[in-house]
């Protein structure tokens, strides 16, 4: 503890001096802060203090709020010491495990023989209240370890022991607030009667120490914000992005599946997400032709001297190996090498560059079956994947037409709104300092002559070349990866390419690796997410489905299908036994954009009744001029209302 007093600084330049054990509370006052104005936390020098812990030593003092990551977290954090506080008084035989803050919220495991159900949660949240208007002090203390041990053991907090003997230091830090004590390093805020909006959210299965040998455990998710609105606000988007979740979706709109019979992360596509994804190639394969680059294709597997070559074997890149024959392959986890070899099957001239190979390549990657998630975390996914190969002065031209390309591409499927990183230089890295900086230079002047904001990413390239990061913004304000841009200084070395210079000697190229959508699982989860499922007339597996009203309008609810699949238009007859108005709610769910009923009125008059996904509602349309909007509209690539 110091005994002289504590020097402090202000941001807005100011200085205060309080005396020795003052508080970081007491400082902040001192130095006339609004600890009104939400202050939850201090900073020393950048360090987390809590509001009552006596200060250590001066530097610059700060109030942390929510606003910052720091304040919500021990905020979230906290609220899981109340959450487990209320769930100890409702079940006093719950054992603690651990409570952390996460992204967006906070969770916390208990073992406990009874099962805690989703309408047990209202119950805790009463309780939480309570404990909140209580208003506990969160005190600290110090332990020696063997005591802290005595402490957990009387109250038979087994998980607290093991984790006290696995921490193997001589002192502890413990938390208690009333009759509750957890084993914490902090930091919290100073009381419960801070935490002012929260919500429970869900509950889960999770196994103690994420170790699959140990005792399975109950956690309960919850969320907590500084405001009842910033909650509520948080509640709707959470709400609206679960009817938009893809992996509800999918199997409903019968796009794909993910079974356990295929194997975790292995997609299976259906024949309606079969039609939208064929859709997407067809429109990648044509756009990639008109822009000068070439198809082409290769296998899935590759010898595994490739992959020593390209050096996936000394990163230990999550890959498949095995063996044909005594000699070793792997399932291509990038489609590079590939593309190379072709390069390198004959010598190139610098006339021939710049060679861009496109490829709508099928890799597969082991992730941990812990982080497969839909479409998005996958082991099995088809990249529209293409490598530039060029020399450093056309590289410029190179990436202007690539970014054209990719942002062309997102409007096209209906994404206006992008957060964009350029990412330079990190700490270890190949190449010398000259490329990096001309080709970073390259990426710069691209972004900025087509008029896009973008952000620095400083250091965080990859170690071989820098690159651009595009994320898009969906329909409910959430950022998706998209493509990426990206130079490469490490493979053309490694693969030792070449090609004659104009001064007849050999000169190594420029790669570039590029994607447009990114891959196409990805992309169709993002877009499946964007339109609620509710696809633009292109995209949609099925464009129209026609509804005979009774079996004697069957047949001409056939021939005018006809006549539309004679003009590529994807057409669907319902003729089922049951009412229109269960007709329409069918193809209401399973969101086709366009329906004709027919019946006896549109038999006689040759004209057909049209709905509409978008809210159209029309009788008596002449069939020719509905055909023509339509085909207009699918031709167009026209993006209905999101
Ligand atoms: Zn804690
Ligand atoms: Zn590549």
């Amino acid at each position: 503890m110091p005994s002289a007093p504590i020097e402090l600084s202000l941001q807005d330049g100011g200085r205060v001096t309080v005396a020795p054990g003052s508080s970081a509370r007491q400082a902040l006052i001192a130095a006339g802060l609004d600890l009104a104005d939400g202050a939850l936390l201090a900073s020393i020098d950048g360090e987390v203090v809590e509001l009552d812990r006596p200060l250590v030593h001066g530097g610059e003092l700060k109030a942390i709020t929510f606003a910052e990551p720091r304040g919500a977290e021990a905020y979230r954090h906290t609220a899981s010491h109340v959450m487990a506080q209320a769930v100890k008084r409702i079940y006093p035989d719950a054992v603690l495990a651990i409570g952390p803050a996460i992204e967006d919220g906070f969770y916390y495991d208990f073992g406990l023989d009874e099962t805690i159900r989703p309408d047990d949660l209202p119950r805790i949240e009463e309780e939480m209240a309570r404990i909140v208007a209580e208003d506990l002090s969160l005190v600290r203390r110090e332990l020696p370890a063997s005591e802290a041990k005595a402490l957990f053991e009387s109250r038979g907090e087994s998980y607290k022991v093991e984790l006290i003997e696995d921490l193997g230091q001589d002192v502890v830090t413990i938390y208690e607030q009333g009759e509750f004590a957890d084993l914490c390093r902090g930091p919290h805020l100073s009381s419960t009667g801070a935490v002012a909006a929260f919500k429970l959210l869900s509950t889960a299965g999770a196994y103690w120490r994420g170790d699959e040998n140990r005792e399975m455990l109950q956690r309960i998710y919850g969320t907590a914000f500084d405001t009842p609105d910033a909650l509520e606000e948080y509640i709707h988007n959470r709400e609206e992005a679960e009817k938009r979740d893809h992996r509800r979706l999918g199997p409903e709109l019968e796009l794909f599946s993910i079974r356990d019979e295929i194997g975790p992360g292995l997609v299976i596509y259906h024949p309606r997400g079969a039609v939208l994804r064929t859709v997407i190639e067809d429109y990648l394969k044509q756009e990639h032709a008109r822009r000068g680059y070439e198809l082409v294709i290769s296998p899935h597997i590759m010898r595994k001297s490739v992959w020593e070559t390209s050096g996936h074997l000394d990163m230990q890149y999550p890959m498949y190996f095995f063996e044909i024959e005594g000699q070793g392959y792997g399932i291509k986890p990038m489609n590079c090498p590939a593309h190379i070899a072709i390069y390198k099957s004959r010598t190139r001239g610098h006339h021939e560059l710049p060679i861009r190979y496109f490829e709508l390549g099928t890799v597969y990657r082991h992730e941990r079956s812990g982080v497969l998630h839909g479409l998005l975390r996958v082991r099995g996914f088809t990249q529209d994947d293409a490598h530039i190969f060029c020399t450093m002065e056309q590289a410029a031209d190179e990436i202007d037409g690539a970014i054209r390309f990719a942002f062309e591409a997102q409007r096209t499927f209906g994404f206006t709104e992008f957060k964009i990183a350029l990412s330079t230089r990190p700490d270890h890295s190949v190449g010398n300092e000259e490329d990096w900086s001309k080709a970073t230079e390259v990426l710069k002047s691209a972004l900025e002559s087509n008029g896009l904001d973008y952000f620095i990413d400083e250091g965080e390239g990859v170690f071989y070349g820098p690159k651009i990061d595009v994320k898009l913004r969906d329909a409910i304000g959430r950022l998706w990866q998209g493509p990426t841009i990206q130079f490469d200084f490490n493979l053309p070395r490694r693969f030792e390419m070449s090609y004659v210079g104009p001064d007849n000697s050999e000169h190594t190229p420029v790669m570039i690796h590029r994607t447009v959508l990114g891959s196409m699982e990805r992309y169709m989860g993002i877009l499946i997410e964007h339109y609620a499922g509710a696809f633009p007339a292109w995209l949609a597996p099925v464009q129209v489905e026609i509804l005979p009203i009774a079996d004697r309008h069957v047949e001409h609810a056939e021939g005018l299908a006809r006549k539309l699949r004679s003009r590529s238009v994807r057409v669907q007859v319902n003729d089922e036994r049951e009412t229109t108005g269960n007709k329409i709610r069918k193809a209401w769910k399973m969101k086709v954009p366009y329906m004709i009923v027919v019946g006896d009125r549109e038999v006689e008059s040759q004209s057909v009744s049209v709905r509409s996904l978008a809210g159209r509602d029309e009788r008596g349309v002449d069939l020719e001029r509905f055909t023509a909007e339509l085909l207009d509209e699918i031709a167009s690539r026209r993006s209905c209302e999101v």
